[in-house]
């Protein structure tokens, strides 16, 4: 039985959360590699749904985590992956915020330059992308000035 409670919209699968982050449209297949970066796979309790219907963008994937709610920083990370996805904010079973992403203008420290020779990868230094594009998401290593698309941006760990 799929019965709806707490106030869930046409469309939005959202099984009861008392309190924490629904993570909604997300790419289909992208939602792993999210919960990863956002290192939510660490301890917390977290749904993910993969290739769910969408009435907007066909399939999609979602998560959900407990007890955990997301920086603005964090928010933008997900951006670079999921331009047009929707951070929903859950307290006392209650939706009370709804957030859109936006992609950041800087990355820092996550990712990884693909340039092999870059000093990203020969030193102990610290990455920094810089958005150069935002349709779609580009971004270039400062250091080098290698460019990549974000859905194909490698990240640590
Ligand atoms: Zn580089």
């Amino acid at each position: 039985m799929n019965v709806q409670k707490n106030g869930t919209k046409k469309g939005m699968i959202v099984s009861p959360i008392e309190n924490g982050t629904v993570i909604d449209h997300l790419p289909p297949g992208r939602a792993v590699r999210i919960a990863r970066m956002l290192g939510l796979t660490e301890g917390a309790v977290v749904i993910i749904g993969q290739n769910l219907k969408s009435t907007k963008y066909g399939r999609k994937d979602l998560i959900k985590v407990e007890n955990r709610f997301l920086t603005d920083e964090e928010c933008s990370r997900i951006a670079l992956f999921a331009p047009n996805a929707t951070v929903n904010i859950i307290r006392d079973s209650e939706l009370v915020e709804k957030r859109k992403v936006s992609i950041p203008d800087v990355v820092e420290g996550i990712a990884i330059c693909s340039n092999a020779n870059c000093i990203t990868n020969k030193e102990p230094v610290p990455t920094r992308m810089v958005t150069v594009s935002r349709s779609p998401v580009v971004i270039a290593c400062y250091y080098c000035g290698y460019e990549v698309k974000a859905e194909d941006l490698r990240l640590r760990g």
